[in-house]
C-alpha cells in the first residue's frame, strides 16, 4: 500500500510539473505571438432564423504557433486573461474585425441587410479603463455605426465586480454599442441582474441548444429562457446549432438568431467572401 501510495504521488507530482511546464511554455510562446503575426481572426456566421439570411458574424481568435501548431482558444485565452495579454490582443482583434466588417458592408452596398460584428470582451478588458476609448476610436476610424458592433460579455465576468462592470457597460451602451450576455445559463444564472444590465442580446449556451429538437429532449429550460427574454425585449442568439431539427425547433419557438456548424464554422475572412457578397435584394 505504501509503495502504491508513493507511486501515485510520483505520478501526481510529475503531471503537476508537466502542467506547470506546459503553462510556462505557453505563456512564453504567447508573449510576442501578436508581434510575430501568429494570431489571426476567424468569423462565424450568425443567421436570422425567420428569413434564413446572414445577419452578422462573431469573430473568434486563433493562434498558430510555428512549433506548438494550432493552440485551441480554450487553452490560450485563459492564459492571455491571467497575464493581462488579452487587453492588447482583444483591442487588436476588435480593430481587425471592425475593419473587416466595414469592408464587407461597403461591398454589399447600401440596400443589403446591414451586417453586425460580435466581439468577445473578457473580464480583464472590461476592467481596463481604456476599453471605452478603444471602442470609440475603432468606431470613429472605421465609420461604422455603433449599433453594428456587438460586444459579448459573460455573466461571471460581470458578477465578479458588478459596480465597475456596470459603469463601463453603461458607457458602452451610451455609445450605442449592443451588449450581449454570452454563454447564457452557464454562470450564476441569476435572472434579476438581466434587468440591471444594459444588454440587448442573450446568447443561449450550446449546452441548452444541444437539448432541443430530438426525441425525449429536455426543452423546458430553452422554452422558459425564450419566454423570459421575449418579455424583457431581448433578442436571443442560439449557440452551437448543428442540426436542422434544432434550427427548426428554435425558429418555431421564436428564437431570433442562430450560430453553429449547421450554418458555418469559424473561417478566415477570405473564405467567407462569396457568401458575404451574395446579397439577396428585394
Ligand atoms: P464562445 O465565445 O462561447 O464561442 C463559441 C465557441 O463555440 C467557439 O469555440 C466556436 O468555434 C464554437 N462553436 C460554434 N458553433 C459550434 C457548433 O455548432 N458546435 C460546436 N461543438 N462548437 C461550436 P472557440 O472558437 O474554440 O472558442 C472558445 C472560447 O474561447 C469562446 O467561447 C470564447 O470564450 C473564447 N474566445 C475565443 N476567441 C476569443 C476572443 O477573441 N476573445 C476572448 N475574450 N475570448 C475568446
Ligand atoms: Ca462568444
Ligand atoms: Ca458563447
Ligand atoms: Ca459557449
Amino acid at each position: 500500500a505504501k509503495e502504491s501510495g508513493r507511486n501515485t504521488w510520483a505520478l501526481f507530482d510529475t503531471s503537476l510539473r508537466d502542467q506547470l511546464h506546459d503553462r510556462i511554455t505557453l505563456e512564453q510562446a504567447l508573449r510576442g505571438a501578436m508581434r510575430r503575426g501568429e494570431l489571426y481572426a476567424t468569423y462565424q456566421p450568425i443567421i436570422d432564423l425567420a428569413s434564413g439570411e446572414l445577419d452578422g458574424f462573431e469573430t473568434l481568435m486563433r493562434w498558430e504557433h510555428p512549433e506548438l501548431g494550432h493552440v485551441p482558444p480554450l487553452r490560450f485565452i485563459p492564459v492571455a486573461e491571467e497575464t493581462g495579454m488579452i487587453v492588447e490582443a482583444g483591442a487588436w482583434l476588435l480593430r481587425e474585425a471592425a475593419g473587416r466588417l466595414a469592408v464587407w458592408r461597403a461591398e454589399r452596398g447600401p440596400d443589403a441587410h446591414p451586417l453586425h460584428m460580435s466581439v468577445n470582451v473578457s473580464v480583464r478588458q472590461l476592467r481596463d479603463r481604456k476599453l471605452v476609448a478603444v471602442v470609440r476610436d475603432v468606431l470613429a476610424s472605421t465609420g461604422l455605426p455603433a449599433s453594428a458592433l456587438w460586444l459579448e460579455i459573460t455573466e461571471s465576468g460581470v458578477m465578479e465586480d458588478i459596480d465597475t462592470a456596470l459603469s463601463t457597460l453603461n458607457e458602452l451602451h451610451d455609445l450605442g454599442v449592443v451588449l450581449a450576455i454570452d454563454d447564457f445559463g452557464t454562470g450564476y444564472s441569476s435572472l434579476s441582474y438581466l434587468n440591471r444590465l444594459p444588454v440587448g442580446i442573450v446568447k443561449l449556451d450550446r449546452s441548452f441548444v444541444s437539448e432541443v429538437g430530438r426525441q425525449g429532449a429536455n426543452e423546458q429550460i430553452v422554452r422558459a429562457v425564450l419566454a423570459m427574454t421575449s418579455a424583457l425585449d431581448l433578442r436571443v442568439v442560439a449557440e452551437g446549432v448543428e442540426t436542422e431539427a434544432q434550427r427548426d425547433w428554435l425558429r418555431e419557438q421564436g428564437c431570433d438568431l442562430a450560430q453553429g456548424w449547421l450554418f458555418g464554422k469559424p473561417l478566415r475572412a477570405e473564405e467567407h467572401q462569396g457568401r458575404v457578397t451574395a446579397v439577396s435584394r428585394p
